[in-house]
């Protein structure tokens, strides 16, 4: 049996209908932008692996860190115990939030960093005896993750329909325009002594179709959040590390987040590592004699020091490659193809933000469940050019590292297949 067969045997695949599977393509090898399959061809990882990869694949900066951690401490319990890679990565990480963050608090992805959030802020409030605030205030059409606080604090759509009777309530606004502002502040004025925190993907709603909104309606909103006391969750698990044009997208924004949730490029991409960081004010409400009013959470794997290498290897690499200057490379580039794209009537919305460029392609049906995104996946592949849409929605979020002329493959391939879609 080939490594296919043997898979087909075997294997479970994540978000993939297993009745008549295609059949995986067997990956052997990532260079930079590029995925290598077993038959030698390759594919330019115009999405970065599910958004995780910022500086290429198999980078040989972090590889050697991570030989060189490996062979020194790769892993020990973390509840009385600390490490190097640990206390380094904080003590790097802390000064680039966008805040002013305190403490960092570590887990293994960005469902757990967001369910630490949750679970932090609603023992935030019951540590100071107001336990009554426990609802959770999220957007529709948002994703969190994939475990249940974080799938409950996610819109209620096809991915999670087998589980809605047991997710927890929360109140679901939409995310905010000039016009539905004052609704959204009406709600907010007579359920505010029950809520606890506010979690939101700042800016661009990735799973739910690389959707962006406005900075001034919901710096409006933040304000007005932030006056009721609620904490200020900002789950930048996606937009994080530079994705949308700055360091973190929070930087749009006028009013900073009391928790941050960072996981996906926090190590370039190379192994799970996730985040929750938060202000003094929410630490000291765990600083008690009460020994009830510890935060009772962790992972096995907790701040794993070949995880912690990684993504201080990635911070020093955002610096030493000077990735901020090639995000606003790929993004004026973005802009230009986003403005070729508008003779195109079969797409519509076209948007860029950063690394990020999106559209839907009108093919009349709006359903994540509708194959053309296997079609499109299907077509640019044998282009050589990995992308795979959100049900209509096409984007493009590459590697930093992606070169000039991989960006004009990525375009013209893009082109190519809208124009074979929807003829
Ligand atoms: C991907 C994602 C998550 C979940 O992260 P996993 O590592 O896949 O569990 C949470 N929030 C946002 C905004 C994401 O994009």
């Amino acid at each position: 049996m080939n490594l296919v067969e043997k898979d087909k045997k075997y294997i479970w695949h994540p978000f993939t209908p297993q009745k008549n599977m295609a059949a995986p393509v067997a990956i052997v090898k990532g260079k930079e932008t590029l995925l290598y399959d077993e038959n030698g061809h390759a594919y330019i990882d115009a999405i970065s692996s599910w958004w995780v990869t910022l500086h290429g694949h198999a980078h040989p900066y972090i590889a050697e860190k991570l030989y060189q951690q490996a062979l020194t401490l790769e892993q020990v319990i973390f509840a009385g115990f600390t490490h190097e890679p640990a206390v380094t990565l904080a003590e790097k990480l802390l000064p680039l939030l966008p805040g002013s963050f305190a403490r960092i608090f570590y887990s293994d992805n960005g469902s757990t960093s967001t369910e630490v959030a949750l679970k932090m802020s609603l023992q935030y409030w019951w540590n100071q005896q107001q336990p009554q605030r426990k609802k959770i205030l999220a957007f529709r059409n948002s994703y969190h993750g994939d475990t249940f606080g974080a799938m409950s604090v996610s819109d209620r759509g096809v991915f999670t329909m087998a589980f809605h009777d047991l997710l927890f309530e929360v109140i679901f606004i939409d995310t905010p325009t000039s016009n539905n502002l004052p609704a959204t502040l009406a709600i907010l004025q007579q359920q505010h002594p029950h809520i606890a925190a506010f979690i939101y993907e700042p800016l661009v709603q990735g799973a739910g179709g690389m959707q962006f909104y406005e900075a001034s309606a919901m710096n409006q909103l933040l304000q007005a959040v932030q006056q009721y006391g609620i904490i200020c969750i900002a789950d930048e698990v996606m937009t994080g590390f530079g994705r949308t044009g700055k360091l973190f997208a929070s930087e749009y924004l006028t009013y900073q987040p009391d928790i941050i949730c960072l996981s996906k490029g926090l190590t370039g991409g190379t192994m799970a590592l996730g985040v929750t960081a938060c202000v003094q004010r929410i630490y000291d409400a765990f600083v008690q004699d009460d020994k009830l009013k510890t935060f009772f959470h962790g992972h096995s794997f907790t701040a794993n020091p070949l995880a912690c290498t990684t993504a201080v290897a990635s911070l020093e690499l955002l610096e030493k490659e000077n990735s901020m200057a090639k995000v606003e490379w790929i993004s004026n580039r973005n802009k230009l193809f986003a403005s070729t794209l508008l003779a195109f009537a079969q797409v519509k919305n076209i948007r860029t933000l950063g690394t990020i460029l999106a559209f839907e392609v009108d093919k009349g049906k709006d359903e994540y469940l509708n194959n053309i995104s296997h079609t499109i996946t299907q077509q640019c592949m044998q282009a050589g050019v990995y992308l795979r849409p959100l049900g209509n929605t096409v984007y493009i979020m590459p590697p930093y590292c992606i070169t000039s002329a991989q960006l004009d493959k990525v375009y013209t391939t893009l082109l190519e297949v809208i124009n074979a879609v929807t003829e």
